[in-house]
């Protein structure tokens, strides 16, 4: 079964293999060791001031970012699930809420941040997605956050790049805390979650909030290689050993060739009459929209050996989304599509003639 669900992706055999070793003590010089090669490695991944680990799914660190960054008043952008958790969060942690809402195709609006900015001068912090997964759209987060920096720069932009980071090079000029979770674009099993940080919110966090997710206590000590808790050894291992894997072709590859496998598989669904949901579709996964979604999924699994995901809440039964995270082989990706067509055929809307595959390899493998 190929395993195609935005998350969790698959785990390469090379990494599995090294999170396989005996484990170890984290208070040691060997793990110290380990952990300061996988923060510099994630420094440089990031490009970005500092960086923490944590412990914990992805939504931890948007939790602790919530925390330790927001004092006032949030602006939360809920374009899909994940940005409608932004604003839960939010709420649970007793702060106050502005929230911009928009179909889970549509990506936010710049003129819409103005205007929420012009009413509501208490806002320290700005929470948005770069890749929404919830439909799969990607937000204009480097336009939004270039503005929000300009009105006022002591405004915290913290970004999910949860389905972003690993995915393209995000510009991170104008962004204060950028979000990453291990069971997407970084292909390791769920449960580290990892934020990099400006010094503008080094600053702002200072000493820090909260308790378990108190960013002051780690950076302190991730500063000095090691964590304020238990650190999730084996992921942080396994971080290492997913580096090395990328780093055989590089990052910029690995960014080439996940965008080029979007769009060959876009203009391969367009080919055989599927839609693409999302106006502006993220180069993390490819989602259509279709009645018949659910069939179309089922087939795929039970008949073709493919596991995609489907849609959530009000999208249930009328989406799937395909990943594109991670180092995929383009074989799979072929096969994916040409078993999409086939599913279509299965169900009578149009004979199979090889028109999704062909049109993937004519697109992919005139960019690369
Ligand atoms: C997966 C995901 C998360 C984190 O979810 P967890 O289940 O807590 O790891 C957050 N944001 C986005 C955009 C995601 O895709």
């Amino acid at each position: 079964m190929l395993l195609f669900t935005p998350g969790p992706t698959p785990v390469p055999e090379s990494v599995r293999q090294a999170m396989a070793t005996p484990t170890l003590h984290h208070r040691t010089p060997e793990f110290e060791a380990i952990f300061k090669e996988a923060r510099e490695r994630l420094l440089k991944l990031f490009g970005m001031d500092e960086a923490v680990m944590l412990a914990s799914s992805g939504t931890g660190a948007m939790q602790a970012c919530v925390l330790n960054l927001c004092k006032t008043k949030a602006l939360t952008i809920n374009a899909g699930k994940f940005g409608e958790r932004f604003g839960k969060i939010v709420t649970a942690m007793g702060k106050e809420l502005v929230e911009l809402k928009y179909e889970w195709n549509t990506p936010a609006s710049l003129d819409d941040v103005k205007k929420a900015l012009a009413q509501n001068s208490d806002i320290d912090a700005l929470f948005i997605q770069v890749s929404e997964s919830a439909g799969g759209l990607r937000h204009p987060v480097e336009e939004i956050a270039a503005y929000v920096k300009s009105v006022n720069s002591d405004i915290m932009v913290v970004a999910d790049g949860i389905t972003a980071v690993g995915v393209e090079k995000i510009d991170i000029s104008n962004i204060d805390a950028l979000v990453a979770g291990s069971q997407k674009a970084l292909m390791l099993p769920p449960g580290l979650a990892m934020i990099g940080l400006s010094n503008a919110a080094v600053a702002k966090i200072g000493s820090g909030v909260d308790y378990y997710f108190n960013l002051g206590t780690e950076i302190g000590k991730q500063g000095k290689n090691t964590t304020a808790w238990t650190a999730p050894t084996t992921l942080i291992i396994g971080l290492n050993a997913i580096f090395d894997e990328i780093d055989k072709e590089g990052l910029e590859a690995l960014y080439s060739k996940t965008i080029a496998r979007a769009e060959a598989t876009q203009a391969a669904l367009e080919s055989i009459g599927l839609n693409i949901y999302p106006t502006v579709p993220a180069k993390s996964m490819s989602t259509v929209m279709d009645e018949e979604a659910e069939a179309i999924r089922k087939l795929l699994k039970t008949k073709y050996a493919v596991n995609m995901a489907g849609g959530q809440d009000h999208l249930k039964g009328k989406i799937f989304r395909i990943n594109q995270m991670g180092l995929i082989p383009v074989n799979e990706s072929v096969w994916v599509v040409n078993a999409i067509e086939m599913a279509l055929a299965d169900l009578g809307r149009r004979p199979f003639d090889g028109t999704a595959s062909k049109t993937f390899n004519e697109v992919y493998f005139k960019e690369n």
